[in-house]
């Protein structure tokens, strides 16, 4: 079952994620297919589902508050963020994952170049039909590892 959050709650559980420079991948739910305006990529169509996000320092932009500058700050005017995957340090990693989304066969990108002006990935934005134990394995396995830093797992006892 999924619960959705209201803004407030996003905006003080992002305040919680690690200031430090890292690689963050945002899982982001879209429910229900939507044209959207991108910047300078224009108006274009996202399916509604599940969306990898990538980029580097999300920091304070997770809650999507304020003006748009970032692409995936536009899809968070939408889209409600499901969880937060990072690993910290200087290295980037976001055209690393992007890369192994692609060769995953799991994720597709809907939209080109979205967040990948700057290098030669398609996109730093997938769309999975994954879920649960699944996608987790899926990002569990990009390379060096990022860990899930919200929501915090409860783990059975
Ligand atoms: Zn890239």
């Amino acid at each position: 079952m999924i619960v959705l959050m209201d803004k407030a709650c996003m905006s003080s559980r992002a305040a919680a994620l690690p200031a430090a420079r890292g690689s963050y991948l945002l899982v982001a739910e879209l429910g229900a297919t939507a044209w959207i305006l991108v910047g300078a990529l224009g108006r274009r169509c996202f399916p509604a589902g599940l969306y990898l996000g990538l980029r580097a320092r999300a920091g304070r932009h997770l809650s999507g508050r304020g003006t748009a500058r970032w692409h995936i700050d536009y899809l968070l005017q939408r889209a409600a963020v499901r969880a937060v995957w990072v690993r910290e340090g200087n290295r980037r990693l976001e055209c690393q994952w992007a890369g192994a989304l692609a060769r995953s066969g799991a994720a597709q990108s809907p939209v080109l170049r979205f967040g990948a002006s700057d290098c030669r990935c398609a996109s730093h934005l997938w769309r999975t039909e994954l879920c649960g134990g699944d996608l987790e394995a899926l990002l569990r396995g990009l390379p060096f590892a990022p860990c899930c830093a919200w929501p915090e797992k409860k783990t059975p006892e």
